[in-house]
């Protein structure tokens, strides 16, 4: 009787899951596969409380979907797979292909170990609709610019899903660590895990929103996005999956092209893994950036929500009560973080990895780089985000900001985005901005300038 070895990672669910139909196939029809989590403190020290949290949901779904038989071990994975492997006398290990940096030298380092012991490490699917590194110019290279990328993403397209194994044995009775309790979130609440709540919540969007999203998702007030990012991210959703049930629609379309923006910074990161901590752009890496007791505090003001610019405080609020935050929101904030204050991207990019529930290096890393001007197709350095016009147009009623600063809630649409204009200040000890925006508008221009390829 053969066994094989089911490695989960980034695909915690038994639908469409090429590497589980693989793990199963190869066991035969008379043979038993092992599903197995490894805990790697690599990737759980820098994680923070709500994606560890959400993982550990995961993890917990995914055991009682196959009547409690999921090993969890603690440890560097390339001694804890190939001694799980050995230990059940399995001559495979089946898992999805991991294609960022930290990932695939991981892998690597695996399969080796596996090797000598003379058991092979089969990568099969990936966490995208086209596997990184596919899609690329006439001329071999990859793409640097969406939205060619995108089309030849979607001329290539991607197969179709394929269903949960009919019947899988488990095996059962092999010794584990567990999954670890949950550590303190703090204030956040998070969305359920695993993967029938993945599938609920693609089914909500798919029922009343998408027919909406175009012209919806842009509004942070309204609830008019997918809140897939976090399923997406875990795996208890394929792409492939969402895809598959888009039709034709500005909608859908739109929603498609959302998702191939998640597939084209994947992409990115795969050809220029340096671009985790290092400017995209090489000529963006001397720009002068503050730093110092005055830049803490004013990175403390932001972190906390306490700017004085009601749409940057929502969105900062939102994402701590939320390890979440809106699309437009993050790029506002973002933007006020390197524009407005003057500081290093990778200490926004850092707290948003600790903060999000979501936080995934590929879209994270790039959606800070786009925003600082400093990524691929990124917005023109001297295109800065004024927070009041953004939050006018995008939040005009301001419910956004009445929901996440409670001080502002009672003033009316035209001050509720310029708090400073209500006579003797706005109420509730709201306090005042931490900067000028047109002031350091020029500072940023004048930085930008200094160090631009123009
Ligand atoms: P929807 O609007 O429903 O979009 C559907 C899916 O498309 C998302 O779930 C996501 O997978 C993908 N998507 C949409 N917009 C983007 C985008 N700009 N870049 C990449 N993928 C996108 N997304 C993350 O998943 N993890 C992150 O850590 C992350 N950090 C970001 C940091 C900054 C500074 C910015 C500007 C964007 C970041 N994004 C990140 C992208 C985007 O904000 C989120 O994917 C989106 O807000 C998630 O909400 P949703 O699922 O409701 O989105």
């Amino acid at each position: 009787m053969a066994t094989t070895v089911m490695w989960f990672r980034r695909d915690l669910r038994l639908a469409d899951n090429p590497a589980l139909l693989e793990a199963v196939h190869e066991a035969g029809a008379d043979g038993e596969v092992v599903a197995f989590f490894g805990l790697d403190d690599r990737l759980r020290r820098p994680a923070g409380a709500p994606r560890l949290a959400f993982l550990y949901g995961c993890l917990r779904a995914l055991d009682d979907a196959i009547g409690g038989c999921l090993v969890v071990r603690a440890g560097p994975p390339a001694t804890t797979v190939p001694a799980l492997a050995g230990e059940v006398g399995a001559t495979v290990v089946c898992c999805a292909e991991d294609f960022g940096p930290y990932g695939r030298a991981r892998d690597d380092e695996v399969a080796e170990a596996l090797a000598a012991k003379g058991i092979e490490l089969r990568r099969i699917g990936s966490p995208y609709a086209v596997a990184p590194g596919t899609v690329c110019t006439a001329a071999g290279e990859p793409y640097k610019v969406f939205t060619p990328f995108s089309r030849a993403w979607r001329d290539h397209g991607w197969p179709e899903p394929v269903r949960a194994p009919a019947s899988v044995r488990w095996t059962s009775g092999v010794d584990g660590d567990g999954v670890p309790d949950d550590p303190p979130l703090g204030a956040a609440t998070l969305p359920d895990a695993g993967e029938p709540a993945a599938q609920q919540t693609a089914r909500r969007f798919f029922d009343r929103r998408l027919e909406g999203y175009s012209a919806g998702r842009d509004d942070p007030g309204a609830d008019a996005t997918s809140r897939l990012s976090v399923h997406l991210k875990y795996g208890t959703v394929h792409p492939r999956q969402l895809l598959a049930k888009l039709g034709r629609g500005t909608g859908p379309d739109t929603f498609r092209t959302e998702l191939a923006w998640r597939e084209f910074y994947a992409d990115v990161l795969f050809a220029r893994p340096d671009t985790v901590r290092r400017a995209y752009r090489e000529s963006m890496r001397t720009m002068a950036v503050d730093e110092g007791a005055d830049a803490d505090e004013r990175f403390a003001a932001w972190a906390e929500g306490r700017t004085g610019y009601p749409i940057v405080d929502a969105g900062m609020r939102q994402l701590l009560a939320e390890a979440w935050m809106h699309n437009r929101v993050r790029m506002i904030v973002a933007s006020f973080l390197v524009k407005d204050l003057h500081l290093d991207w990778t200490r926004g990019a850092r707290h948003f990895m600790d903060h999000l529930v979501d936080g995934d290096v590929a879209s994270n890393q790039h959606g800070w780089q786009w925003t600082a001007g400093t990524g691929t197709d990124a917005a023109p350095y001297f295109r800065v985000f004024n927070p009041t016009t953004q939050a006018t147009r995008y939040d005009a009623d301001g419910t956004y900001v009445r929901r996440w600063v409670p001080e502002l809630a009672g003033l009316a649409a035209k001050l509720v985005h310029e708090p400073w204009k209500v006579d003797g200040g706005p109420a509730g000890g709201y306090p005042p901005p931490i900067v000028d925006h047109a002031e350091e508008r020029e500072e940023a221009l004048r930085r930008y300038a200094a160090v631009s390829e123009r």
